[in-house]
């Protein structure tokens, strides 16, 4: 098979059997085909231009128990840490003035009063401190802090926000119950990613690859669901057990397969959603040293620099092995720029680096 076949084949929506089929896919000439016709769509659609969001992970304290995740409130072996509001501001300024143009809160979940005021004040703040001659709107704010009401997400928006990423983790009603406890369900996360979309944000969303019970099957249901739910954004990558998770020992695909997988679901996101923005992630790192900048050449577009004050970054572990743990962000921007242009691409600076697929589609950023 070649590129130009695999162009041809996604003209339309392949049916699920065929999604399945290159996600089962081993034969590498089979494999550099998908990729190159991947390569290929990002470039027509969006361009070269790799976009920054400095990643903020602001606080670990977390008020739910997912059965894969390392900061669960469950796990009494973290550190619970919430970094200062001036630390946060401190480390957004940096941010801009690297250049990288947006930035992504994220954090464990929590829904209480004091915790939802808190972000908004951060957005706020960090909007206006941060504009400057080449950022006239302050940097772009991409939030990550889970499931909230309608009106927390107008609340964000308002403040400043104008980008959220909520993962599905996976569509599978199944799977999905299994890999959590049971007051978390499938449809509250739908309705979430609709309130979402109503408060006007960019949305985006993601599934975790590779989870025990997986099939390509229903990888390739969650790659219909992005395209048939028309989001803006996506984040995902191999699921990476941590020891002190309930799923920190259940059997995995070896790292190889995950990578390769991950690889595959993101070219294919990209094949099937064209103009989306979508992320080369930590995770594909840590399962391999060159794993993000194989996303890269695999159709992703945005990279997601660690900006969390170093002291904290060691108590933020969704999952072991997470790369950057310990690498200053000056040391972390020269090693991007590195990795990006030897996938022959390029930094946009000072850019928000906006969904062209939301910008062509719903609404203003
Ligand atoms: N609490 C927010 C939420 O749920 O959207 C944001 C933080 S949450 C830790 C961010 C993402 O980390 C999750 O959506 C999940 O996909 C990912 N994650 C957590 N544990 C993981 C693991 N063991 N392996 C891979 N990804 C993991």
């Amino acid at each position: 098979m070649t590129a130009d076949e695999v162009l041809e084949l996604f003209r339309f929506v392949p049916p699920r059997e065929t999604l399945a089929g290159f996600l089962r896919e081993t034969d590498p000439l089979v494999i550099e085909a998908v990729r190159e016709a991947a390569e290929t769509t990002l470039l027509k659609y969006c361009g070269s231009k790799v976009y920054y969001r400095g990643l903020i992970e602001f606080s670990n304290i977390c008020t739910l128990d997912c059965g894969y995740c390392g900061i669960r409130k469950s796990n009494t072996l973290v550190r619970r840490y919430t970094v200062s509001p001036e630390a946060v501001i401190q480390a957004a300024k940096w941010c801009a003035e690297a250049h990288y143009g947006s930035l992504v809160l994220q954090s464990g979940e929590r829904r209480d009063e004091e915790f939802v005021s808190m972000v908004e004040t951060l957005v706020r703040r960090i909007k206006s401190e941060t504009v400057s001659s080449v950022l006239p709107r302050g940097l772009g704010i991409t939030l990550c802090v889970g499931e909230q009401s309608l009106e927390t997400f107008r609340r964000f928006r308002e403040a400043g926000a104008h980008r959220y990423l909520l993962r599905i983790e996976t569509t599978n009603p199944g799977l999905f119950r299994t890999i959590h406890p049971k007051e978390q369900s499938l449809d509250s996360r739908l309705l979430c990613l609709d309130y979402l979309r109503q408060a006007g944000f960019q949305v985006g969303t993601g599934v975790m690859i590779g989870l025990p019970g997986q099939t390509p099957e229903m990888l390739a249901d969650d790659l219909l669901f992005y395209r048939e739910h028309g989001f803006d954004m996506f984040g995902m990558g191999p699921f990476i057990p941590h020891k002190d998770t309930p799923m920190g020992s259940s059997p995995v695909m070896p790292c190889g397969e995950r990578t390769r997988m991950g690889l595959m679901m993101i070219a294919l996101a990209r094949l099937l959603t064209k103009n989306t923005n979508i992320a080369a992630t930590t995770a594909l790192q840590a399962l391999d040293p060159v794993g993000r900048e194989k996303g890269l050449s695999f159709g992703a577009n945005v990279l997601m620099p660690q900006l969390t004050p170093l002291e904290f970054r060691e108590n933020y572990l969704l999952y072991e092995n997470k790369p950057c743990v310990d690498e200053e962000k000056e040391d972390c921007l020269n090693c991007l720029r590195r990795r990006v242009e030897m996938v022959g691409r390029e930094v946009a600076l000072d850019e928000w680096g906006d969904s062209l697929h939301f910008s062509a589609g719903s609404g203003q950023p």
